[in-house]
């Protein structure tokens, strides 16, 4: 008997042709998740995976790396024993009388049928037995098939069973970095964090843009807190670049020749300007925002139509139609809650305009960008970016300075 992890992966993706190589990148996210611990093997078994430690002290410390790992339904750590009926029905006997609940249910699965029995003669069989080992210090314990207060998992694969009374939800999505990438224009604030994680979890390698101002004496600068999101994000994907963009420069081009009620667009449409570029850079096929329609202003359905008026490369915008509680659980979930309540500014306050334009016009925002030259101030973005590169490695995010490599090549030529 050992005690190993079962990992058990979304069956969705499992009906294509792709199965061979989302299998494969879900266990090599599963590997680099656990680099460090002691493991003994990883090995896929009848559309499962089984993580096996070489200390079970272990366990607790891999099971807590794997909750990060996208591509995973659920995950329990089980008892591993010898398919033999007589062994399974005696670990699970032993584990549910550690839980001593009022009522439980068994649910098994066979995928490999070495005892001739079917997963409903197996689950009455232990069934009978657990009742018995249960009753003997609580009378009145009793089977309860639909609201059990405990349940115990049997499966049945190859050359082994599995027995489990506890499992965790996984992850969920689509192993990391199997989607391309894109490019996340990310605040500071709470919605594009999570747009980042959502479109993580589809499988998409995300790089980050931030663009900051110099900060006022009133709040923080926003730079360390664009920071922190990409700390919390990197290990759901293992690698991240920060690119930081100084934005005062631009603020003020757009406040000294612009109508007041469109800067928030035009503001927003150089950034997506800028971050065209940076995913030219980083291979990306497109942005992501967090924009959720009509929470603010700029979210209209109309000012998103002229947000993306002439933009090369699609926006994807996954939290549209989610309202705020829905995104501030996901914050809270996913660890970025707490670091987005800081205070910061991440465009100047004073820039803002007193009452913006509600409903703009594609064309109108086009008119007043002939004010600008958008060319000139794209490029002085790009000079003064400076990028992050974030790598997670046996459970600790670390940073380095990196150079734009490509981007500098892109602009110099
Ligand atoms: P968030 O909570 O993400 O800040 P928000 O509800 O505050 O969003 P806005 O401030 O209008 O809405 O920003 C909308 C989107 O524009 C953001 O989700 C983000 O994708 C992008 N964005 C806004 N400001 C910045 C910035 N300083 N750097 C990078 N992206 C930004
Ligand atoms: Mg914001």
């Amino acid at each position: 008997m050992s005690r190993v992890l079962v990992l058990h992966y979304h069956e969705i993706w499992l009906k294509g042709g792709n199965k061979r190589y989302f299998t494969s990148r879900l266990m090599a996210a599963i590997k680099a998740a656990v680099a460090g611990l002691p493991i003994e093997s990883l090995v896929q078994a009848s559309e499962r995976l089984i993580l096996t430690p070489r200390e079970p002290a272990s366990l607790q410390a891999m099971a807590e790396r794997i909750e990060k790992v996208f591509g995973l339904a659920y995950f329990a750590s089980a008892e591993s024993v010898p398919a033999e009926q007589g062994e399974v029905v005696r670990a699970a006997c032993a584990l549910m009388r550690a839980k001593k609940p009022a009522s439980f249910a068994v649910r098994a699965k066979i995928a490999q049928p070495l005892f001739g029995m079917s997963s409903m003669e197996l689950e009455r069989e232990a069934g009978r037995e657990i009742l018995a080992a249960l009753r003997a210090e609580d009378p009145n314990a009793r089977v309860n098939l639909t609201k059990p207060e405990a349940t115990c998992w049997i499966e049945v694969i190859p050359n082994r069973a599995l027995v489990y009374t506890d499992r965790s939800e996984g992850a969920g999505g689509l192993p990391a970095a199997t989607g391309g990438r894109l490019v996340v224009l990310l605040s500071g604030g709470f919605d594009s964090a999570v747009a980042a994680y959502k479109m993580m979890r589809r499988g998409v390698h995300a790089a980050f843009v931030h663009f900051y101002a110099a900060p006022s004496p009133a709040s923080g600068s926003s730079l360390p807190i664009a920071e922190q999101i990409v700390r919390v994000l990197t290990p759901y994907q293992f690698t991240s670049r920060l690119y930081r963009v100084p934005f005062d420069a631009i603020q003020r081009e757009i406040v000294a020749r612009t109508p007041d009620r469109l800067r928030i667009l035009l503001y927003r449409r150089m950034m997506a300007r800028i971050a065209t570029e940076i995913a030219r850079a980083e291979r990306a096929l497109g942005l992501v925002t967090g924009d959720s329609v009509s929470q603010v202003a700029s979210q209209t359905l109309h000012n998103l139509r002229a947000l993306d008026q002439g933009l090369t490369l699609p926006v994807y915008r996954p939290l549209a139609g989610d309202d705020k509680e829905e995104i501030m659980r996901w914050a809270r979930r996913i660890g970025t809650y707490a670091i987005s309540c800081e205070p910061f500014e991440d465009c100047c306050p004073r820039f803002m305009p007193r009452s913006p334009a509600i409903f703009a016009k594609a064309d109108e925002v086009e008119r007043a960008e002939t004010a600008l030259d958008i060319e000139s101030l794209v490029r002085n973005g790009l000079e003064g970016v400076r990028v992050t590169a974030f790598k997670y490695s046996e459970g600790v995010v670390t940073l380095s300075d990196a150079e734009p490599q490509r981007l500098k090549r892109r602009f110099t030529h």
